[in-house]
């Protein structure tokens, strides 16, 4: 057996885990990712990136990659169907989701990192720490780091047994053609459409609806151009030049877990959509699994024993999680607003107000 046994074993080599793995190794803590899958993998999309996470990629120095290999929109529009409401200035990255994970894995392997790949964690002793996995092989490490994603199940076998549960709405997500250089946020009743530059000539289309019809079979569905447009109906010119010129459709249905109360176990901490998966309306899944990566290694080079890093941990995520998925949930209502009167209100506040961006200094604003 291989001997792990003063590694911490991250499950998962999405944006949790990776992240997590760099800032380990930037405090000089030994890891290593085990992810089921046989490459580093992500597709079909673009992800936004907030200043928030952005100056903890800066910590290991990922920002002049996040500059090459994404896009900094000059503005975001913000558009009541085709009528403008207001404008602000931008303050994210916009990249696509395999180029930020190969972002991450390009700089976790130059930090001397190694991802074991083709391994399906299947079950965990907390007490002996010893790690098996589906190919029959077991490994004993120091500490077992959940960054398994929503269905994670090492949240499944040792803090709650609930099933994610539909939100209500569902996405569909492509990637086209589109020369502009600010982002638009379109808002009608009940749904909402994104568009935001991923490089210089392609942006990342989001749709988001409202829908009791989730997708049965899998969560994330290729369609047909026809089925986005039936599904989304009107759209404004920008969302409709890119639409027409993509090639692949997703259709996701976006699921969320109960808030858990410990984020920690003995000898197992959980990170990202593991611990906290939320509806995804300001953007910030995969950036709060930057700052619990940032947060956990600072903390545990700061506290030296794990079980302090961990209380420490839950302490200081907890809070910021709790605000965060509530405010994003509170997006969705305010961006599906169908009522006239109410609509016409929430236009003039946007426009009228520093309503946004006191809210994006909100969420923007992060110190451990
Ligand atoms: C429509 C939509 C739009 C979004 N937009 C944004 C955005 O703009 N900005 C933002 O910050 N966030 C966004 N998010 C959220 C973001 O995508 C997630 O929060 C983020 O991807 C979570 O990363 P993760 O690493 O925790 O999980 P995942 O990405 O799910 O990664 C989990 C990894 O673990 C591996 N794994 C799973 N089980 C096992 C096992 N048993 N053994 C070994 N390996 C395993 C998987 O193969 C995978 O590699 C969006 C989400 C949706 C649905």
């Amino acid at each position: 057996m291989d001997d792990y046994s003063k590694h911490i074993a991250i499950i998962g080599g999405g944006i949790s885990g990776l992240s997590l793995g760099c800032f380990l190794l930037s405090e000089n803590i030994k890891c290593i990712i085990f992810e089921r899958s046989s490459k580093i993998r992500e597709g079909g999309a673009g992800i936004s990136i907030s200043p928030n996470a952005i100056n903890l990629l800066d910590k290991i120095n990922l920002k002049e990659s996040l500059s090459n290999e994404g896009f900094f929109p000059e503005k975001i529009n913000f558009l009541d169907e085709d009528d403008p409401i207001t404008s602000i200035e931008s303050r994210v990255c916009c990249i696509s989701r395999e180029k930020l994970v190969s972002i991450l894995y390009k700089r976790f392997i130059e930090l001397g990192g190694k991802v074991i790949f083709d391994h399906e964690y299947t079950s965990f002793d907390s007490d002996t720490k010893i790690l098996n996995f589906k190919n029959n092989q077991s490994y004993k490490i120091l500490h077992l780091a959940a960054c398994d994603g929503i269905k994670s199940k090492i949240r499944n076998d040792f803090f709650d047994f609930a099933e994610p549960v539909y939100s209500g709405y569902s996405a569909w997500r492509c990637i086209g053609e589109n020369p502009h250089k600010d982002a638009f946020l379109q808002l009608s009743a009940n749904k909402h459409l994104v568009l935001y530059p991923i490089t210089g000539s392609l942006s990342s289309f989001v749709g988001c609806i409202k829908t009791s019809t989730e997708n049965n079979e899998s969560w994330i569905a290729e369609g047909s151009i026809d089925e986005l447009i039936s599904d989304i109906g009107f759209m404004s010119d920008n969302h409709r030049d890119t639409v027409h010129s993509s090639k692949k459709f997703f259709r996701w249905g976006i699921y969320t877990r109960p808030l858990l109360k410990k984020y920690f176990a003995k000898n197992i901490t959980l990170f990202g959509d593991a611990a906290h998966p939320i509806v995804p309306f300001l953007g910030q899944g995969g950036c709060l699994a930057i700052e619990d990566g940032f947060s956990f290694s600072k903390l545990l080079n700061d506290n030296k024993a794990l079980e302090d890093a961990q209380k420490s941990y839950e302490r200081v995520r907890k809070p910021r999680v709790k605000m965060i998925t509530r405010l994003s949930k509170e997006q969705a209502l305010h961006n599906h607003i169908s009522n006239p009167l109410l609509r016409k209100t929430r236009n003039f506040l946007m426009s009228k107000t520093s309503i946004i961006d006191k809210q994006m200094d909100r969420i923007y604003k992060f110190n451990l």
